[in-house]
């Protein structure tokens, strides 16, 4: 067994590499990979750098390249629904790619044969980062989890009349980011198990680019270290 994470930005995953044991550093068509032990844990940290290319290419390299046999995305995300708050955890049952639409050819959102237009995370993989998550915000004042239906396209979502656009067409949408869809993407195809935990950086709003930096560093990566810590524990 051999755990993958992928982060986005290096603030989301600062913490972890530092507390990684016996830390390989590797690097690998631009990405800096880092194996060692977290926890006891055989794994490979690595990040994806932004945007749905970004994360597949990252997510494939982890499998194909350093054999991980399931993998765990981290991030932030903005949300999508007015009972999901900023400080909140989302953990992903599926994924969607919002921007994907070859139509005619095939239905909006379908991931162009593969037959999928919500690609399903692995049920055991999330019910453990649940768990981790819910133990990490029990030691909080506030933070509630929630499990569903995350979107990634390649775009910073900030435009309200874009979001209530989406919000429409997928109503049950948590929460939009930019990579985790295409980490589902590849892990389908390749038969890999994962999940993905995002912490609410923003309302996906005309403020998400404000409170958005702030908070990856000085909220985020806490969490981030936090879940992961209580799940390779687990
Ligand atoms: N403004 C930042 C980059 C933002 S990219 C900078 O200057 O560096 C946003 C990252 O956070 C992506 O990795 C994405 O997955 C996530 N994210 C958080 N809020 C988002 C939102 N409202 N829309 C899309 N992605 C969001």
């Amino acid at each position: 067994m051999r755990l993958g994470v992928i982060s986005a930005l290096a603030e989301e995953q600062h913490g972890l590499i530092e507390a990684m044991r016996s830390p390989q550093r590797h690097l690998h068509g631009m990405r800096e990979y880092t194996a060692g032990k977290l926890w006891e844990i055989d794994s490979v940290c690595v990040l994806s750098r932004i945007g749905k290319v970004a994360a597949a290419m990252t997510a494939t390299t982890l499998v194909e390249k350093f054999g991980v046999t399931h993998i765990i995305f981290t991030g932030v995300a903005g949300s999508t629904d007015p009972g999901v708050h900023v400080g909140d955890i989302v953990v992903a049952e599926s994924l969607v790619q919002h921007d994907m639409d070859a139509r005619p050819l095939f239905p909006q959102f379908e991931v162009p044969l593969t037959g999928l237009s919500r690609l399903p995370t692995d049920r055991q993989v999330s019910q453990k980062l649940a768990g981790a998550a819910r133990r990490f915000l029990e030691t909080e004042e506030k933070g509630k989890l929630h499990r569903g239906l995350i979107g990634s396209g390649d775009q910073f979502m900030s435009d309200p009349a874009r979001l209530k656009a989406l919000k429409a067409l997928l109503p049950d949408l948590l929460a939009v980011e930019m990579e985790g869809a295409a980490v589902a993407q590849v892990c389908f195809e390749l038969g890999v198990p994962f999940g993905v935990i995002r912490t609410i950086s923003d309302n996906a709003n005309e403020d998400a680019a404000v409170d958005f930096m702030h908070f990856v560093k000085h909220v985020a990566s806490r969490y981030a270290f936090n879940v992961i810590k209580n799940y390779c524990q687990a």
